[in-house]
């Protein structure tokens, strides 16, 4: 499956060039064209699903089989102190290719990467009627 005017499928295809990183069968690996930090890596499968949601257990298997070992390469040879592994689904949490990619993102103290997680306390009973609204709809 393609998306003719996808900028990844085009990758996927050859169409498009990119500094390759890792491919087997189902997924292919490469540099992000504008990094956040040097290795900044995008992993994604190569057909084409929009959303994490969207895609087959198989491809999601498939790409955690190999999400580690391409982890640990990229942040090796990146000599960082840490990663961020990061998947944007939806305009409204920054995605803006919307063929499903996962990005490693090599991370090292004082890097100014991501400089604020603006994160809160739940007032008392809500985290428990979320919890209970999620768990419905699995
Ligand atoms: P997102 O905001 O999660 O959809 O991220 C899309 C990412 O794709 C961005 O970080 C872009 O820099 C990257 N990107 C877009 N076009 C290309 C390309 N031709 N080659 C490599 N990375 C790309
Ligand atoms: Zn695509």
């Amino acid at each position: 499956m393609s998306s003719s005017d996808c900028i990844f499928c085009k990758i996927v295809s050859g169409r498009v060039p990119c500094n390759k990183i890792y491919e087997d069968e189902q997924v292919l690996a490469f540099l992000d064209v504008r990094p956040v930090s040097d290795g900044h890596t995008l992993v994604v499968p190569k057909a084409h699903f929009e959303k994490l949601h969207q895609c087959p257990q198989e491809v999601l298997s498939s790409i955690s089989s190999c999400l580690g070992k391409i982890v640990q390469a990229v942040v090796a040879a990146a000599g960082a102190a840490g990663y961020n592994v990061l998947c944007n689904n939806g305009r409204a949490a920054g995605q803006l290719v919307d063929h499903v990619h996962f990005h490693i993102i090599p991370r090292n103290e004082g890097d100014n990467v991501f400089t604020h997680w603006p994160a809160y306390e739940y007032e008392s009973g809500r985290a428990d009627a979320i919890a209970e609204k999620i768990c419905a709809r699995l």
